[in-house]
Protein backbone atom coordinates (compact mmCIF):
# COMPACT_ATOMS: atom_id res chain seq x y z
CA UNK A 1 0.00 0.00 0.00
CA UNK A 2 1.51 3.49 -1.14
CA UNK A 3 1.14 6.24 1.62
CA UNK A 4 1.96 9.93 0.84
CA UNK A 5 4.66 11.27 3.20
CA UNK A 6 5.45 14.46 2.13
CA UNK A 7 7.89 16.17 -0.80
CA UNK A 8 11.11 15.40 -0.85
CA UNK A 9 12.95 18.38 -2.91
CA UNK A 10 17.01 17.77 -4.44
CA UNK A 11 18.64 21.03 -5.12
CA UNK A 12 22.00 20.49 -6.95
CA UNK A 13 24.54 22.96 -7.55
CA UNK A 14 25.17 23.00 -11.30
CA UNK A 15 27.61 26.02 -11.17
CA UNK A 16 30.65 23.59 -11.85
CA UNK A 17 28.79 22.64 -15.07
CA UNK A 18 28.05 25.84 -16.08
CA UNK A 19 31.71 26.58 -15.95
CA UNK A 20 32.49 23.59 -17.62
CA UNK A 21 30.19 24.67 -20.44
CA UNK A 22 31.08 28.29 -21.02
CA UNK A 23 34.94 27.18 -20.95
CA UNK A 24 33.72 24.55 -24.36
CA UNK A 25 32.42 27.55 -26.06
CA UNK A 26 35.85 29.40 -25.76
CA UNK A 27 37.46 26.46 -26.75
CA UNK A 28 35.76 26.35 -29.54
CA UNK A 29 35.93 29.33 -30.52
CA UNK A 30 39.34 29.58 -29.98
CA UNK A 31 40.17 26.12 -32.01
CA UNK A 32 38.14 27.54 -34.75
CA UNK A 33 39.65 30.37 -34.76
CA UNK A 34 42.97 29.01 -34.91
CA UNK A 35 41.98 26.79 -37.89
CA UNK A 36 41.22 29.48 -39.86
CA UNK A 37 44.66 30.70 -40.97
CA UNK A 38 46.33 26.94 -42.00
CA UNK A 39 42.85 26.40 -43.82
CA UNK A 40 43.52 29.83 -45.95
CA UNK A 41 47.13 28.75 -46.44
CA UNK A 42 45.90 25.20 -47.86
CA UNK A 43 43.55 26.94 -50.42
CA UNK A 44 46.18 29.47 -51.66
CA UNK A 45 48.96 27.22 -52.21
CA UNK A 46 45.94 25.26 -54.36
CA UNK A 47 45.31 28.26 -56.19
CA UNK A 48 49.13 28.65 -56.84
CA UNK A 49 49.19 24.98 -57.88
CA UNK A 50 46.57 25.42 -60.70
CA UNK A 51 48.19 28.45 -61.49
CA UNK A 52 49.21 28.00 -65.26
CA UNK A 53 52.82 29.72 -64.40
CA UNK A 54 53.23 27.30 -61.61
CA UNK A 55 53.42 24.67 -64.04
CA UNK A 56 50.77 22.25 -66.32
CA UNK A 57 49.21 19.79 -63.96
CA UNK A 58 47.77 16.58 -65.51
CA UNK A 59 43.97 15.58 -65.39
CA UNK A 60 44.86 12.86 -62.89
CA UNK A 61 46.75 15.80 -60.42
CA UNK A 62 43.40 17.92 -61.23
CA UNK A 63 40.89 15.89 -59.78
CA UNK A 64 43.27 15.40 -56.69
CA UNK A 65 43.56 19.32 -55.91
CA UNK A 66 40.14 19.86 -56.87
CA UNK A 67 39.01 17.51 -54.27
CA UNK A 68 41.40 18.96 -51.63
CA UNK A 69 39.76 21.96 -52.66
CA UNK A 70 36.23 20.68 -51.78
CA UNK A 71 37.34 19.11 -48.27
CA UNK A 72 39.56 22.37 -47.62
CA UNK A 73 35.89 24.23 -48.35
CA UNK A 74 34.09 21.86 -46.30
CA UNK A 75 36.59 22.18 -43.40
CA UNK A 76 36.64 26.19 -43.78
CA UNK A 77 32.63 25.87 -43.66
CA UNK A 78 32.41 23.85 -40.58
CA UNK A 79 34.83 26.31 -38.82
CA UNK A 80 32.80 29.10 -39.87
CA UNK A 81 29.98 27.00 -38.35
CA UNK A 82 31.46 26.71 -35.03
CA UNK A 83 32.51 30.22 -34.93
CA UNK A 84 28.92 31.49 -35.44
CA UNK A 85 27.68 29.16 -32.82
CA UNK A 86 30.15 30.27 -29.77
CA UNK A 87 28.75 34.02 -31.28
CA UNK A 88 25.24 32.82 -30.29
CA UNK A 89 26.71 30.98 -27.18
CA UNK A 90 28.52 33.57 -25.67
CA UNK A 91 26.06 36.21 -25.87
CA UNK A 92 28.25 37.82 -28.78
CA UNK A 93 26.04 38.01 -31.35
CA UNK A 94 24.88 41.43 -32.89
CA UNK A 95 22.20 42.61 -35.11
CA UNK A 96 22.81 45.40 -37.84
CA UNK A 97 19.82 45.43 -39.08
CA UNK A 98 18.43 47.44 -42.42
CA UNK A 99 15.94 47.16 -44.51
CA UNK A 100 15.10 44.88 -46.89
CA UNK A 101 13.48 43.53 -49.93
CA UNK A 102 12.81 39.88 -49.19
CA UNK A 103 13.90 38.90 -52.78
CA UNK A 104 17.14 40.15 -52.16
CA UNK A 105 17.55 37.69 -49.50
CA UNK A 106 16.39 34.75 -51.52
CA UNK A 107 18.95 36.30 -55.22
CA UNK A 108 21.40 35.86 -52.46
CA UNK A 109 20.70 32.32 -51.95
CA UNK A 110 20.02 31.50 -55.47
CA UNK A 111 23.42 32.87 -56.35
CA UNK A 112 25.69 31.55 -53.17
CA UNK A 113 24.05 27.97 -54.19
CA UNK A 114 24.33 28.46 -57.92
CA UNK A 115 27.11 26.00 -58.69
CA UNK A 116 25.70 23.34 -56.08
CA UNK A 117 22.44 23.51 -57.61
CA UNK A 118 23.95 22.72 -61.22
CA UNK A 119 25.78 20.25 -60.05
CA UNK A 120 23.11 18.43 -58.91
CA UNK A 121 20.83 19.27 -61.87
CA UNK A 122 18.37 21.05 -59.58
CA UNK A 123 15.27 22.91 -61.01
CA UNK A 124 14.83 25.56 -58.65
CA UNK A 125 11.29 27.77 -59.23
CA UNK A 126 11.08 31.54 -57.72
CA UNK A 127 7.19 32.01 -56.29
CA UNK A 128 7.82 35.90 -55.40
CA UNK A 129 4.19 37.95 -55.08
CA UNK A 130 3.85 41.53 -56.94
CA UNK A 131 3.61 43.23 -53.23
CA UNK A 132 5.44 42.28 -49.96
CA UNK A 133 6.38 44.08 -47.33
CA UNK A 134 10.04 44.80 -47.11
CA UNK A 135 11.62 43.41 -43.90
CA UNK A 136 13.77 44.89 -41.09
CA UNK A 137 16.56 42.23 -40.63
CA UNK A 138 20.60 41.81 -40.50
CA UNK A 139 20.80 40.73 -44.39
CA UNK A 140 24.08 38.87 -43.88
CA UNK A 141 22.52 36.76 -41.07
CA UNK A 142 18.84 35.69 -42.97
CA UNK A 143 20.61 35.51 -46.12
CA UNK A 144 23.41 32.85 -44.58
CA UNK A 145 19.69 31.30 -43.15
CA UNK A 146 17.78 31.17 -46.03
CA UNK A 147 21.40 29.81 -48.01
CA UNK A 148 21.81 26.99 -45.73
CA UNK A 149 17.81 25.73 -46.05
CA UNK A 150 18.56 26.20 -49.75
CA UNK A 151 21.72 23.86 -49.38
CA UNK A 152 19.97 21.15 -47.44
CA UNK A 153 16.83 21.24 -49.95
CA UNK A 154 19.65 20.66 -52.96
CA UNK A 155 21.72 18.19 -50.20
CA UNK A 156 18.45 15.75 -49.50
CA UNK A 157 16.91 15.55 -52.93
CA UNK A 158 17.36 13.12 -55.74
CA UNK A 159 19.36 14.66 -58.81
CA UNK A 160 17.53 16.75 -61.10
CA UNK A 161 15.16 17.52 -58.38
CA UNK A 162 12.63 20.73 -58.32
CA UNK A 163 12.51 22.88 -55.77
CA UNK A 164 10.62 26.03 -55.07
CA UNK A 165 11.91 29.16 -53.08
CA UNK A 166 9.70 31.59 -52.35
CA UNK A 167 7.88 34.54 -50.28
CA UNK A 168 4.43 35.86 -49.44
CA UNK A 169 2.94 37.75 -46.65
CA UNK A 170 0.05 36.89 -43.98
CA UNK A 171 -1.50 38.04 -41.33
CA UNK A 172 1.23 41.11 -40.90
CA UNK A 173 3.36 37.98 -40.98
CA UNK A 174 6.39 38.01 -44.05
CA UNK A 175 6.89 34.46 -44.75
CA UNK A 176 10.24 32.53 -47.03
CA UNK A 177 10.69 29.29 -47.65
CA UNK A 178 11.96 26.35 -49.03
CA UNK A 179 10.43 23.70 -50.33
CA UNK A 180 12.01 20.36 -51.93
CA UNK A 181 10.66 17.05 -52.91
CA UNK A 182 12.90 15.08 -51.38
CA UNK A 183 13.70 12.44 -48.89
CA UNK A 184 11.57 14.25 -46.07
CA UNK A 185 11.71 13.87 -42.16
CA UNK A 186 10.49 11.40 -39.94
CA UNK A 187 7.83 13.30 -37.94
CA UNK A 188 9.48 11.87 -34.48
CA UNK A 189 12.84 14.28 -35.19
CA UNK A 190 10.58 17.52 -36.71
CA UNK A 191 12.05 19.22 -33.20
CA UNK A 192 15.45 17.46 -33.00
CA UNK A 193 16.49 18.61 -35.94
CA UNK A 194 16.77 22.12 -34.86
CA UNK A 195 19.44 21.10 -31.89
CA UNK A 196 23.08 21.52 -32.08
CA UNK A 197 24.94 18.51 -34.35
CA UNK A 198 21.46 16.70 -34.32
CA UNK A 199 21.41 14.69 -37.44
CA UNK A 200 18.49 12.70 -38.90
CA UNK A 201 19.83 8.82 -37.46
CA UNK A 202 20.80 7.02 -41.28
CA UNK A 203 21.64 10.68 -43.16
CA UNK A 204 24.83 9.83 -45.45
CA UNK A 205 25.08 12.94 -46.73
CA UNK A 206 27.98 15.08 -44.57
CA UNK A 207 27.07 17.30 -42.49
CA UNK A 208 27.72 18.77 -39.27
CA UNK A 209 24.08 18.89 -37.30
CA UNK A 210 24.73 22.67 -36.69
CA UNK A 211 23.44 24.84 -39.77
CA UNK A 212 19.55 24.65 -38.41
CA UNK A 213 20.61 25.00 -34.90
CA UNK A 214 22.08 28.86 -35.96
CA UNK A 215 19.61 29.05 -38.30
CA UNK A 216 17.00 28.80 -35.39
CA UNK A 217 19.14 31.09 -32.72
CA UNK A 218 19.42 34.02 -35.90
CA UNK A 219 15.99 33.53 -36.77
CA UNK A 220 14.67 34.05 -33.51
CA UNK A 221 17.50 36.71 -32.58
CA UNK A 222 15.10 38.63 -34.94
CA UNK A 223 11.66 37.93 -32.97
CA UNK A 224 11.42 35.23 -36.00
CA UNK A 225 9.76 32.15 -36.45
CA UNK A 226 11.69 28.82 -37.90
CA UNK A 227 9.22 25.72 -38.61
CA UNK A 228 9.15 22.65 -40.99
CA UNK A 229 6.25 20.91 -42.41
CA UNK A 230 7.84 17.76 -43.94
CA UNK A 231 6.46 14.16 -44.78
CA UNK A 232 8.57 11.01 -45.65
CA UNK A 233 9.11 10.25 -49.34
CA UNK A 234 7.27 13.94 -49.99
CA UNK A 235 9.47 16.69 -49.21
CA UNK A 236 10.11 19.13 -47.06
CA UNK A 237 9.30 22.57 -46.30
CA UNK A 238 11.03 25.04 -44.46
CA UNK A 239 9.77 27.98 -43.70
CA UNK A 240 11.10 31.54 -41.46
CA UNK A 241 8.65 34.10 -41.08
CA UNK A 242 9.15 37.81 -39.35
CA UNK A 243 6.29 40.30 -38.14
CA UNK A 244 6.10 43.53 -40.06
CA UNK A 245 6.63 46.35 -38.45
P1 LIG B 1 23.52 19.11 -41.56
O1 LIG B 1 22.78 19.25 -42.83
O2 LIG B 1 24.90 19.68 -41.58
O3 LIG B 1 23.47 17.73 -40.99
P2 LIG B 1 21.39 20.73 -40.40
O4 LIG B 1 21.27 21.32 -39.02
O5 LIG B 1 21.25 21.66 -41.55
O6 LIG B 1 22.78 19.98 -40.42
O7 LIG B 1 20.30 19.60 -40.54
C1 LIG B 1 20.09 18.63 -39.51
C2 LIG B 1 19.53 17.34 -40.07
O8 LIG B 1 18.19 17.55 -40.52
C3 LIG B 1 20.28 16.82 -41.29
O9 LIG B 1 21.39 16.04 -40.89
C4 LIG B 1 19.22 16.00 -41.99
O10 LIG B 1 19.15 14.71 -41.39
C5 LIG B 1 17.93 16.74 -41.68
N1 LIG B 1 17.52 17.66 -42.78
C6 LIG B 1 17.76 18.99 -42.86
N2 LIG B 1 17.21 19.52 -43.97
C7 LIG B 1 16.61 18.50 -44.62
C8 LIG B 1 15.83 18.41 -45.83
N3 LIG B 1 15.59 19.48 -46.61
N4 LIG B 1 15.35 17.19 -46.18
C9 LIG B 1 15.58 16.09 -45.40
N5 LIG B 1 16.29 16.13 -44.24
C10 LIG B 1 16.80 17.31 -43.85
Amino acid sequence: EQKYVGDLIILKNITEFKELDSAKTTFISTISHELKTPIAAIMMSLKLLEDQRVGQLNEEQFSLTESIKENSDRLLNITGELLKLTQVETGKLTLSPKVTKPIELIHYALSATRVLAERFGCNIEVEYPEKISKLFVDSEKIAWVITNLLSNAIHYSKENSRIIIGAYEEDKRVEIFVQDFGKGIDPRYHQSIFDRYFRVPGTKVQGSGLGLAISKDFVEAHNGKIRVDSEVGKGSRFTISFPVR
